[in-house]
């Protein structure tokens, strides 16, 4: 190596220094040509610029000092090695100049091929393939195609325009048609418009091209689609891309060349077989770009059986050195195979678990391994029906994929009207402009959820995700009149009855029926498949992973039920206990007179009669629940809202006491409510009367809910079962709140239990920041604490959830204040912080401290990996999450080391 590396910075590496775990310096495309290089692979020699410099390219504007030398140095030790020189007219060595960064963007970012063509060695090439002329001005007119597109930004239509135009003169479409003469005026024709597009001609000095092309490749990285996939795909903006110079081999010498890509196993369905595509008489570009109809790949055993063997060996070695699915890139010149790239591939989530499933078998990964490979993502992705697309169908419109998942059904427009077809047993896509917690009920009876306002975090999104309910929100072209029971979009107009599909997981809406599969997946977790006798590959590999997640994982997984019907299913999907049960539900519908009542009571005896009539009801509902859960911790916090929120809107109660006195009515009641509902207007009823709060201010209603849960499982444990309550007192920040509820509870529970036996524990929420400051206090009065994260977000933030998605989300996320909602994948570093400072202080002042999470964050990855670090007990979360929330926590068990998966 030139005597320059020793002193500057190194920037350059040859194939044969690099290996696979260079990726961050060498990108993914330079690490693995180095490892397929030293695995004694036949790769053309090259070398790679790394990511560094062209880190210091993008900070300066300018190539590091040392670069320029070092490129020239390995170029002439490439020249050596090739026998050929760059550029030169007589034996021209060309050389293709590819980005390549650490993850893996395709399409994003740039490449030239046939680097060092000019108008002298054009004429050298053609000699080099024994005169075959026709090849020589082929690559030049791709290069000047390539580089000005990719390096001068001319628009590439152009190009494809004068190739049309040279088709359409010969009286062809296939430009194998096109000869040497042909392409020669091609050459012009795409000189001309390089001229006319840059103002300069096209450069003819080689080592110029090389330089601006390997410019070009390290400004692609900030190109604006570039920039967009990164954001998306959650790849850092920082890292920079790789530029690899290859020296050219051809696959466009004539039908003895060709080239082509392989997969060493099927991407789609992770089925083992041989998948890939191969063109002949091609170069590498016009595969992807479908110019020609490529055949499968192996279709060359029959063109050229030496290569088809040698490859599939290459693919066999590949695959055992990567120990997983290798995607491959290749070029036959003349009769010989060449290897340009090869990744650990891409798949679809059901490939990946299959994959998976099938490398354990062949003994090349363990289980560990295997449950790292696949991740929640995947698994709920597979916990949705999806439709079966194969016909004719056109969406109307598009909306928020809210909710992923496909439904099919009647269009209603009213709560009522789904609950009623749904008791028929219709199938119902409940229509809104948006929902609100009336909707609840309607929610649960739809297949599906269409709301034309509202982003991802509004209120449809929310539940529906919850209850893994299939959700489009935000369809704005539809305009939707709820009082005709219509909606217009575009030309059409839907009424009540009419049926709609919606997929939640693009957003799209379609007119009329779309089939629809069922999850198989779902099947195997509601338990329909007997896991001794799996037939299919796919239930077969996520059983294995997933019995290995649960024998690994460190974290219990609990789930959020209100009804004994969530706590069910929540069951049947793997839940070892409810960590949030809330009572809110319980006083809806018809309950809310009751409701009323108390709210209007004058005295204490009002007061008294209307709670005791809420006990039996709410009695029955968390008998219900404890029979689901017989011999499982259920967790039931104590009522949480605000109780204005159970009465009517003002607007609503104002007008009916208008119109009720415009006819002479007794407007007595109405009246009352309206004062009530004037004098308990909260500005932020968030931080206003709620939670422990009402439980300090209204005398009797914890002592009602705390009897009723304790009578609940009182009874169930008379009948045989186990019932385990854990009340939860929701909102406390200060130990005094904690302590005057937990002396009350604590003489009903006395008083209740008598002998039967049950044991009932009192704890509380963390979601105030105060409390998780306080937390070695609060401790003290608590037996387990469960960390409500929204709340704690809301408050950690200081904002409101409902409030800020539409607002001003989008522009922190552009500026980067968060790369993800926080209340979608808990804030490690605040947040996070609060829930970390709580456990320790906790845990400190009482060991024995049980400590859970509810909320949305318990089934989300990232989360759940964080939750296991700070040493929770568990996570609860919806029960469709329940699978997700197991997987990861087994994930994060194995997962020491903090290697990413990506
Ligand atoms: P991408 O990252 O978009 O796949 P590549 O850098 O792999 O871009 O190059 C695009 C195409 O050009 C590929 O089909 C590749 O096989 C082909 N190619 C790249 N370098 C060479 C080379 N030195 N010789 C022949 N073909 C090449
Ligand atoms: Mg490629
Ligand atoms: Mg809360």
């Amino acid at each position: 190596m030139a005597a320059q590396e020793t002193v500057d910075h190194k920037y350059v590496y040859d194939f044969a220094e690099g290996n696979k775990d260079l990726k961050d310096l060498l990108g993914g495309k330079g690490a693995n040509l180095a490892e397929m290089t030293n695995l004694g692979l036949p790769v053309p020699p090259g070398f790679t610029i790394t990511t560094e410099a062209c880190k210091a390219y993008l900070a300066t504007g300018e190539e590091p000092a040392g670069l320029a030398d070092q490129i020239a140095a390995h170029l002439a030790d490439l020249e050596r090695e090739m026998g050929r020189r760059l550029g030169d007219p007589a034996d021209p060595l060309l050389v293709s100049v590819r980005s390549g960064a650490k993850f893996s963007m395709p399409g994003m970012m740039e490449t030239v091929l046939n680097v060092g063509l000019n108008d002298r060695s054009v004429v050298g090439l053609s000699a080099q393939a024994g005169g075959n002329d026709r090849f020589a001005w082929d690559s030049y007119r791709r290069l000047i195609q390539m580089f000005g597109k990719t390096v001068c930004e001319v628009p590439g239509e152009q190009f494809e325009h004068a190739l049309d135009e040279a088709k359409r003169a010969k009286g062809t479409t296939n430009d194998l048609d096109l000869d040497a003469d042909d392409l020669r005026g091609l050459v012009d024709a795409y000189k001309k418009i390089f001229l006319t597009h840059t103002g300069r001609e096209f450069p003819q000095e080689p080592r110029e091209q090389l330089d601006l092309a390997i410019r070009a490749v390290f400004e692609s990285w900030n190109a604006e689609r570039a920039v967009l996939y990164r954001r998306q795909e959650r790849i850092p903006a920082d890292l920079g891309t790789a530029v690899n110079v290859v020296s050219m081999v051809f696959g466009n010498l004539g039908p003895d060349s060709g080239t082509g890509v392989a997969f060493t196993r099927d991407p789609g369905s992770g089925a083992q077989g041989i998948y890939g595509d191969y063109l002949a008489n091609a170069q590498g570009e016009d595969v992807v770009a479908g110019i020609r109809n490529t055949v499968p790949l192996q279709e060359l055993e029959r063109l050229d059986k030496k290569s088809y063997e040698q490859l599939l060996d290459f693919m066999a070695r590949l695959e055992g050195h990567y120990k997983d699915l290798c995607d491959i890139e290749f070029t036959i010149e003349r009769g010989k195979l060449w290897m340009l790239q090869t990744r650990v591939g891409k798949r679809t989530a059901a490939a990946a678990f299959v994959i998976a499933g099938q490398l354990v078998d062949e003994g090349l990964i363990d289980l560990d391994e295997a449950l790292h490979r696949v991740n929640g993502a995947q698994l709920a992705q597979l916990m949705f029906p999806r439709f079966q697309l194969d016909h004719e169908f056109q969406p109307v419109a598009k909306g928020i994929g809210a909710s992923p998942g496909a439904a099919s059904g009647k269009v209603v427009f009213t709560s009522a009207r789904a609950v009623e077809l749904a008791a028929e047993g219709t199938a119902v896509i409940l229509v809104r402009r948006e929902t609100n917690p009336d909707d609840l009920n309607g929610m649960i009876a739809a297949k599906g959820i269409l709301t034309s306002r509202g982003g991802k975090t509004s209120h449809a999104a929310v539940v529906a995700r919850g209850m893994g309910k299939t959700c489009v929100s935000g369809a704005d072209e539809l305009d939707v009149n709820i009082p005709a029971k219509k909606f217009a979009v575009g030309e059409h107009v839907v009424t009540e009855g009419d049926i709609v599909s919606i997929d939640g997981t693009t957003g799209k809406v379609y007119l009329g029926e779309v089939p629809v599969m069922p999850s198989e997946v779902v099947q195997y977790f509601e338990g329909s498949v007997d896991p001794e006798h799996i037939d299919n590959a796919l239930v077969r590999a996520v059983h294995r992973i997933m019995t290995h997640a649960d024998a690994t994982r460190r974290l219990a997984v609990r789930t959020n039920a209100d009804t004994g019907a969530d706590a069910a299913r929540a069951r049947r999907f793997g839940a070892e206990g409810i960590g949030l049960c809330r009572t809110e539900h319980m006083f809806l519908g018809d309950r809310r007179e009751l409701v009323e009542r108390l709210i209007l009571a004058r005295t204490d005896g009002e007061r008294a009669d209307a709670l005791a009539a809420l006990l039996p009801l709410q009695r029955a509902d968390f008998i219900e629940i404890f029979r689901e859960m017989d011999g499982l911790p259920v967790t039931v916090r104590l009522i949480d809202p605000p109780l204005h929120e159970f009465l009517p809107p003002l607007e609503q109660l104002a007008v009916n006491v208008a119109v009720a006195q415009e006819r002479g009515e007794d407007v007595a009641k109405e009246e009352a409510l309206l004062a009530a509902v004037r004098r308990m207007h909260e500005e932020n009823p968030m931080l206003g009367l709620r939670g422990v709060r009402l439980g300090l201010v209204i005398p009797g209603l914890f002592a009602m809910q705390v009897r009723a849960i304790t009578e609940a499982a009182v009874a169930v444990t008379r009948d045989g079962a186990v019932a385990k309550p854990e009340i939860m007192v929701p909102l406390v920040g200060a130990v005094q709140e904690l302590e005057t509820v937990r002396a009350e509870a604590e003489k009903i529970i006395a008083e209740v239990v008598g002998d039967s036996g049950v044991e009932v524990l009192i704890g509380t929420m963390i979601e105030v920041p105060r409390a998780a400051l306080t937390a070695g206090q609060i401790a003290e009065a608590a037996q387990f604490f469960s960390f409500g994260t929204n709340d704690l977000t809301q408050m950690g933030w200081g904002f409101s959830r409902d409030d800020v998605e539409g607002a001003f989300f989008w522009r922190y996320l552009e500026l980067g204040i968060f790369g993800i909602s926080p209340f979608e994948s808990i804030d490690r570093d605040g947040v996070g912080r609060l829930v970390r400072i709580a456990a320790e202080e906790g845990r400190a002042a009482r060991p024995e401290l049980k400590l859970g999470v509810c909320g949305e964050h318990g089934g989300d990855p990232d989360s759940v990996h964080f939750f296991h670090e700070v040493g929770l007990d568990y996570v609860s979360c919806s029960p469709f999450r329940v699978p997700v929330a197991r997987l990861e926590a087994g994930r994060a068990a194995v997962e020491t080391d903090g290697s990413d998966s990506r």
